[in-house]
């Protein structure tokens, strides 16, 4: 099965995506990297509309002419409308992570935003991001303690569309009396009260009504449909619910710095659970978060080997033993990363992840322009800064095997930009320290015959 959009085929069909062409109407398959691609497309134009509407308000706003305020009225009103709409995910958000926070929840993450994070703070323990296309929000809570688990849950999940709701009402009682709002000429005059009641009625429907909503960390479901399942749906059994518990965990303490503590409480579920999976798979990625990557390699194993069945989850745990593989820089282990990043990447060569760790391993195996060529591409659909970083410091290894020392520098200095606890840093200032030395002693052409014949190669 092949992508109708960029061509990438996987033996996964049931991972591709059905469209419909806007135009001709025809069903296509698309990967779900395309499938993103697709979605992200609406969101960015609603971000440009978003910023069309700014400079409308400013104009106006600016020129204080009566004239020209009457006559876009109703342009204002639609800025007004849009703007608020983002401005009021706040209060809807905010209102989950109090809710979840007085009902016993451990609060870790809350995202203003999908597509690419342009702020990631860590604020007394909660990860808040904000990321490029601002229509969606999400706050990620978790907790241990399944007493009343169901109706913690519950206003947990509906403190948010509240919150949107008491706007509302608030908008619509400023407004003024009945009379006045029905008789309001929304294309003469600039009503932001109704302004104001109308985005968070719309925030209220979308986050009602709609069934499946894109966020940053993949499909996420509606409020809405949350609270439909809580109130009518059979609860997970309490197993299933502490298995999910320690995944968020997990999950939190992927991508920024795990904590000592967190480690401990996912090592000690890995023991607890040790049939679960996602769980143990989680648990050895935190472990090469934590740069243990021996103990994590350990883990990647068993669970390749328990889990024959070719599937996203056996991609990603290949993907991931590749990585620990490549991280320890142990020349014997060069092949287990290969076989390890090939299979991952022909069965979903789309993950950006699974990308850049198949470029560093080509890097590694010296086929540069194949590897240059992949790392490119998974830059572009990295949205994290600390795998951008990654990346570039791949880069920059393939720079330096080309022996073009220049741009290896200016790979490795965008590197620390982005992220100055880079893993691949320590790799790459390694072979930097090797050339410099090498360069100094003039026995480059020594160093490159011993480089061929250990395979990983330093650079000759
Ligand atoms: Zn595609
Ligand atoms: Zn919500």
């Amino acid at each position: 099965m092949s992508c109708a959009q960029c061509g990438l085929d996987s033996p996964l069909t049931e991972l591709f995506v059905r469209r419909r062409k806007s135009f001709s109407g025809t069903a296509v398959l698309l990967c779900p990297q395309c499938d993103r691609r697709r979605k992200d497309a609406s969101a960015i134009l609603a971000m440009w509309l978003v910023a069309i509407a700014l400079v409308l308000l400013l104009i106006t706003w600016a020129t204080d002419d009566r004239s020209v305020l009457r006559s876009w009225a109703l342009a204002e009103n639609w800025a007004l409308f849009v703007l608020l709409q983002i401005l009021c995910l706040v209060p809807h958000e905010m209102a989950h992570a109090a809710a979840g926070w007085l009902m016993g929840f451990r609060v870790g993450r809350i995202t203003f935003g999908r597509g690419r994070c342009l702020v990631s703070r860590r604020i007394g323990g909660v990860i808040v991001e904000v990321r490029r296309l601002l229509v969606v929000g999400a706050v990620y809570g978790t907790t241990d303690n399944m007493r009343a688990w169901r109706w913690r849950k519950i206003v947990f999940v509906g403190a948010g569309p509240l919150a949107n709701l008491l706007l509302l009402l608030v908008a619509i009682v400023a407004a003024g009396p009945w009379p006045a709002i029905l008789q309001a000429d929304v294309t003469r005059e600039v009503t932001p009260w109704l302004d104001l009641a109308a985005a968070n009625l719309a925030l209220l429907l979308s986050a009602m009504i709609g069934r499946a909503i894109a966020t940053a960390y993949g499909t996420g479901t509606s409020d809405g449909r949350k609270l439909f399942q809580l109130f009518f749906k059979p609860l997970p059994t309490v197993e299933k619910r502490r298995s999910e518990h320690f995944q968020t965990l997990a999950h939190w303490n992927i991508q920024h710095t795990p904590s000592r503590q967190d480690i401990e409480l996912i090592r000690q579920a890995a023991i607890d659970f040790p049939n679960d999976e996602p769980l143990l798979a989680m648990a050895a990625t935190v472990q090469l978060t934590a740069r243990d990557y021996a103990g994590g390699r350990q883990g990647l194993l068993a669970l390749l080997r328990d889990h024959p069945k070719n599937d996203a989850f056996r991609a990603m745990t290949a993907n991931n033993l590749a990585w620990a593989d490549l991280m320890l820089d142990d020349p014997q282990l060069l092949d287990e990363a290969d076989a390890a990043s090939t299979e991952a990447y022909t069965l979903t060569p789309w993950v950006a992840a699974i990308q850049s760790t198949r470029g560093l391993l080509l890097v590694e195996r010296g086929r540069l322009d194949e590897a240059t060529l992949l790392l490119r591409k998974s830059l572009r659909g990295a949205d994290n800064k600390g795998s951008r970083a990654s990346i570039h410091c791949s880069l920059a290894l393939a720079h330096l095997r080309r022996g073009d020392l220049r741009l290896a520098e200016a790979s490795l200095s965008r590197a620390r930009q982005l992220d100055r606890d880079c893993e691949v840093l320590p790799k790459l200032e390694r072979r930097m320290r090797t050339r410099a030395t090498v360069t100094a002693a003039v026995h480059a052409e020594a160093v490159g015959q011993s480089g061929r014949r250990w395979g990983a190669g330093s650079e000759g």
